[in-house]
């Protein structure tokens, strides 16, 4: 089978190969053996390739933390799977036995959990086939299609921040001005998740044309703006009455953040949900924190939510989770280079990989 394999210890110009590798062989009674079907490419793999993630791997593993397919083969003692069901991924598997752990806190696991996740320090589903253990593994709702099935990680993530966002707020809060910054494939996500829970106030701010025309064609009424026009407007606003009163930040630009948190009313909440590269900076005004009495929530990935997420996905369905819509560009695997580029250019939201075509 062919895969497509980092090194995220070599620097960007060799840390990414397209070989042909053996199928693997189920070897647990637990293992699950996937044919995979689609494969998706997102932003935390981009950091990965640019060198900007420093919590990887040290050898060549197959990339790919999103992904659908088709049960292959299972193992002795795998239940409630069969040749050939449907399935999605989790790509995070946690201990179960660590502090945070024991504490429901899966998605902080000092041991498994993104420590170890399927894709970045095992292999993961930008490949023919991939193993996975049965209990990251998820039967897709019948409704679901396997192009749908692979934005079941994403959408687990942002399910994760919605809990976060509603909680901070004390519920649902239709009325509210929201401000989505980034419209990459989490932040045309998030305008969806929104517009699906009745909110009709949105805006959205992307500094490249080809993503906001993306955005423009989900039909959500969402008002799409570059950073600079979307300050213009905020200039004529009064922040602390009429400032957004939710800021879902999704482009991992810290600035972007920096910008939008000036442009809060009183009583906001602020969800960093885009991933900023280690170590960048920005100004935070700790006054502007403590007078306007800002919540600001971080969301680390996807805490026993995929499963949730698979019924969020059948409930959006295709009015929410189409690929041309959403902007999702499909490449074979040979394709990967001109993947990254249209990615990086900002003319497609998400790169998915077609994998069946593949093998
Ligand atoms: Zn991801
Ligand atoms: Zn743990």
């Amino acid at each position: 089978m062919q895969a497509l394999q980092f090194n995220a210890k070599l620097s960007p110009h060799e840390n990414l190969r397209l070989i042909k590798t053996a199928v693997p062989q189920i070897s647990g009674p637990t293992d699950v053996l996937i044919k995979v079907a689609f494969a998706g490419l997102c932003g935390t793999d981009l950091h990965i390739l640019e060198g900007k993630f420093k919590n990887c791997s040290d050898k060549f593993v197959t990339i790919g933390h999103e992904f659908s397919g088709v049960v292959e083969e299972i193992g002795a003692q795998v239940q409630g799977l069969n040749r050939g069901d449907k399935v999605g991924v989790d790509p995070n598997r946690p201990c179960q036995s660590c502090k945070f752990c024991r504490r429901g806190q899966v998605n902080h696991c000092q041991n498994g959990g993104t420590r170890d996740a399927v894709g970045i320090f095992r292999d993961g589903g930008m490949a023919g086939f991939c193993l996975v253990p049965v209990d990251q593994v998820h039967l897709l709702p019948s409704s679901l299609s396997l192009e749908q099935g692979v934005l079941c990680e994403p959408l687990s993530c942002l399910l994760h921040g919605w809990k976060r966002l509603e909680s901070a707020l004390g519920g649902i809060l239709p009325g509210a001005r929201v401000l989505i910054t980034g419209a990459g494939i989490v932040g045309n996500l998030w305008v969806s998740m929104f517009h699906y829970h009745g909110y009709r106030n949105i805006t959205l701010s992307e500094p490249k044309e080809g993503r906001r025309e993306i955005v423009k064609g989900l039909d959500t009424g969402c008002t799409v703006l570059t950073p600079v026009e979307l300050g213009a407007q905020e200039d004529g606003v009064d922040d602390e009455q009429d400032g957004f009163n939710i800021i879902v930040e999704c482009s991992g630009y810290p600035p972007a953040l920096q910008e939008a948190i000036s442009m809060s009313g009183r009583k906001a909440v602020v969800v960093i949900f885009g991933c900023a590269p280690t170590g960048s900076p920005m100004n935070l005004y700790p006054e502007e924190v403590f007078r306007k009495e800002l919540t600001i929530v971080g969301c680390l990935v996807n805490p026993n939510t995929y499963s949730e997420a698979l019924s969020l996905a059948a409930n959006m369905g295709d009015r929410y989770l189409n690929f041309d819509k959403l902007g999702v560009k499909v490449f074979k695997l040979t394709e990967y280079e001109k993947a990254l580029s249209s990615l990086k250019a900002g003319e497609i939201s998400k790169a998915v990989f077609h994998l069946t075509s593949s093998i």
